[in-house]
């Protein structure tokens, strides 16, 4: 490790750090105090960023050290730099206003508070949102982290809707646990391929997370801190009303656009159970073209098969594709034509499950095993894992795919969609 290099960053400044995408960097604080969007660093300990962008904040100073195996930062990193303006008072504020709903709702049995983020793609909603799960833990509540964001897949696999608890500070190497979640498969990376089925498994998250608040007074007063996606207009307004009201949030934090703040502010007026709060964006978030995205995608589906540190290995097996029961949600009629008036075109049916008949179109297609005891449950049981296909001989009938652990599958029927990538 050639490279050894200090920075002391006075109360209140953070490190933004950018990691080039496979190298790596080691930072160490090695006094004072430093947290990673809401997870405190132990001094002493190392951290080991691959690719990483993100940002260490102190609120009392901080030494940090980095070290790397390189000649100069700039091999391993694409900027490194302190700033001194940082959102983070306003986001702590946030935070203790839903903290002291939380310590209200604990007294009286209640529901905790539903808070959730929202804005355009790039404004940090999801360094919000480990901030506000980090925050909560350390005042020692379990709140549910839900991810409606489809396109990355902060808890489960891209194409999903998640929600996991949050019982220990989120890992800055791993990111969110994903030991026990709760996902549905959407399977397209936009909600726009499918917006009735969106809607259709937002609320069947919901409903499930109602019970499990229900059964529990300690998972209820934790209350949740829902991430949405970036899609703020149109269509992607309207989903994003109905998540708020399918999820009962009743804290929405706006990111970064007066705009979608304005609308909101009009749209829930008469809510007066809602509390609506507009937060700056941080000056360090990263912007993440397409391409990037779709490269963070497939980075995301890797890790699930392979471990953050390549420290899984996944099987790869072969099967006839007779043996796979794959389905698929949309695009089937929804109606047979003779219960159509006359002269009316028959719709696909967003909602309607069909099987897979040909095993060419799943090259390449992550596919969530489901635990649905029958076909007809497929849109209404949650997922148990993923598979991913990597290869189809069409000729042969087989379709190999990898698979996290060995041994059968964890369930009958497969679901597939749009989600394809190309993991070498
Ligand atoms: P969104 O969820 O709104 O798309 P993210 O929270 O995922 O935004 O942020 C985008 C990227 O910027 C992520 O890689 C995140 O780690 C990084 N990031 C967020 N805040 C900061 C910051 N203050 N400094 C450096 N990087 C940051």
């Amino acid at each position: 490790m050639p490279l050894k290099t200090e920075y002391k960053l006075p109360q209140g400044h953070e490190l933004r750090i950018e990691v080039k995408e496979d190298k790596e960097l080691l930072v160490t604080a090695k006094q004072g105090q430093a947290e990673v969007f809401g997870t405190e660093l132990s001094l002493g300990e190392q951290l080991t960023l691959r690719g990483q962008k993100l940002a260490v904040f102190t609120w009392h100073g901080v030494v940090l050290e980095l070290t790397a195996d390189a000649e100069c930062l700039e091999d391993v990193t694409d900027v490194v730099y302190e700033a001194d303006e940082t959102p983070m008072v306003e986001y702590l504020n946030a935070s203790n206003v839903v903290e002291q709903r939380r310590r209200a709702a604990r007294e009286a049995g209640g529901q905790g508070p539903r808070t959730i983020v929202v804005g355009p793609t790039d404004v940090g909603k999801s360094s919000l949102c480990k901030l506000l799960l980090n925050y909560a833990v350390r005042y020692g509540f379990a709140p549910t982290a839900v991810d409606l964001d489809i396109g990355q897949g902060g808890i489960a696999a891209p194409g999903s809707i998640a929600a996991t608890p949050v019982e220990a500070p989120v890992d800055v190497e791993e990111g969110l646990p994903v030991e026990v979640p709760l996902v549905y498969f959407y399977s397209h990376v936009s909600p726009a391929d499918n917006p009735e089925l969106y809607k259709f498994l937002v609320e069947r998250l919901a409903a499930l997370l109602d019970r499990r608040a229900e059964a529990n007074a300690e998972v209820r007063a934790a209350g949740m801190v829902i991430n949405t996606m970036g899609w703020v207009d149109g269509l992607g307004y309207e989903l994003l009303l109905h998540s708020i009201a399918a999820l009962r949030a009743d804290v929405v934090l706006v990111v970064g656009q007066d705009r979608l703040y304005s609308q909101l502010s009009s749209e829930l007026r008469a809510r007066k159970d809602v509390s609506l709060v507009r937060l700056p964006k941080s000056g360090g978030v990263v912007m993440r073209p397409p391409p990037l995205r779709k490269l963070a995608r497939a980075a995301r589906v890797k890790e699930y098969f392979y471990g953050a540190h390549g420290e899984l290995s996944p099987h790869s097996r072969t099967l006839g594709f007779s043996e796979l029961r794959v389905y698929r949600v949309g695009g089937g009629p929804r109606a047979p034509t003779s219960a159509l008036p006359i002269g009316a075109e028959p719709v696909a049916d967003p909602l309607r499950v069909a099987p897979v008949t040909s095993p060419g179109e799943l090259l390449h297609s992550l596919l969530a095993v489901s635990h649905a005891p029958a076909p007809e449950f497929l849109l209404s049981v949650n997922v148990a894992g993923f598979i991913y296909v990597s290869d189809v001989d069409v000729t042969r009938n087989t379709v190999t795919f990898l698979s996290p652990s060995p041994g059968p599958l964890p369930g009958k029927f497969l679901l597939a969609g749009s989600v394809k990538l190309f993991m070498e």
